[in-house]
């Protein structure tokens, strides 16, 4: 039989491990666990690579735990400005919203972009009036309120800093972390799939938007090679090319999925001054999680009985 499975991140990071109680580690780890095993099931059962990502992403998009749909941070207006994308590796077919505000889960908006649309990236209020025609679950600015969110955006603000992702208290490059969220699935078919959704930075200005939402740097899907998903400051990873570059390496080159993304997250990026780390699995259903930070959200379960979560190094 086939191998198939899933991995997934919730962003990567300098989590302090001091400020990382217990509790909220377990807390992060259970969330993680329930996001892949969602997914996990759908591969078991058959379902799609496509349909395993969404659904993972779907639960960290539906926990405050995470910057991405209801946890997504403030923008400098006091906003939440959300970015996703996903892409399939069969037929290289891709969606994503860039700056959308007030959509439950954008990752959905990024699939009904892919499939009921002709094109492959939407932005801002015209992206909502789609996802409103397609009947895409809305909600009001209290339901993205988070009270943690309010406080670190009102320190940005103070310090008139645009952060590149939630600050669990520092003020200087000390505790931050990227809490982007994303997945990457090889199913019984071997298609494989990536997803990704974030809030951007806290304390965006101008319309930001990062890697996630953009095809082949945040996110890719491939069938000949892997699929990605990264998370990191993101103006390193649109310049670097990410996940299209992990994809090229491996077939013009013939460097396997290990060797790419080391090189990337390990040379590459830390060269340019870039921080974070990615997801990737191949068309053989291996899995990597690099990272160049202390600590990335991580977890993945595949169909050899292997099952790992974990933040720190
Ligand atoms: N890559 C995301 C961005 O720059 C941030 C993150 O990964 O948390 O928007």
């Amino acid at each position: 039989m086939r191998n198939y499975g899933i991995a997934i991140h919730g962003g990567a990071g300098t989590v302090s491990k001091v400020k990382m109680t217990k509790w909220k580690a377990e807390a992060y780890k259970q969330a993680l666990k329930r996001a892949y095993t969602v997914g996990y099931l759908t591969l078991h059962k058959g379902g799609s690579a496509l349909d395993a990502v969404t659904e993972a992403v779907i639960i960290l998009e539906n926990s405050y735990l995470f910057n991405a749909g209801k946890g997504s941070v403030f923008t400098h207006t006091g906003k939440h400005e959300m970015d996703a994308a996903v892409m399939e590796g069969k037929k290289l077919k891709a969606g994503a919203v860039a700056g959308v505000q007030s959509v439950k889960n954008p990752v959905l908006l990024a699939k009904a972009i892919m499939k009921k649309s002709k094109h492959v990236l939407l932005s801002g209020e015209q992206a909502l009036t789609f996802a409103k025609k397609h009947q895409l679950e809305i909600e009001d600015d209290a339901y993205f309120y988070d009270e943690f969110r309010y406080k670190q955006w009102q320190r940005a603000i103070a310090s008139d800093t645009v952060q590149l992702d939630h600050d669990e208290g520092g003020s200087t490059d000390q505790d931050k972390k990227f809490g982007t969220v994303g997945a990457v699935a090889l199913d019984k078919k071997g298609n494989l799939a990536a997803a990704t959704s974030t809030g951007g930075m806290v304390n965006k200005k101008f319309g930001r938007i990062g890697d996630s939402p953009i095809i082949g740097s945040g996110t890719y899907a491939n069938n000949e090679s892997c699929a990605i998903s990264c998370t990191g400051h993101g103006e390193f990873f649109l310049r670097a090319v990410v996940a299209h570059e992990v994809s090229a390496r491996m077939l013009y080159k013939g460097e396997t999925l290990q060797e790419a993304t080391q090189f990337i997250i390990h040379e590459a990026l830390p060269k340019m001054g870039g921080r974070g780390g990615l997801i990737g699995i191949d068309a053989a259903g291996n899995i990597v999680l690099p990272f160049n930070t202390k600590g990335m959200y991580r977890g993945f379960k595949s169909s050899d009985n292997r099952e790992f979560v974990d933040i720190f190094k």
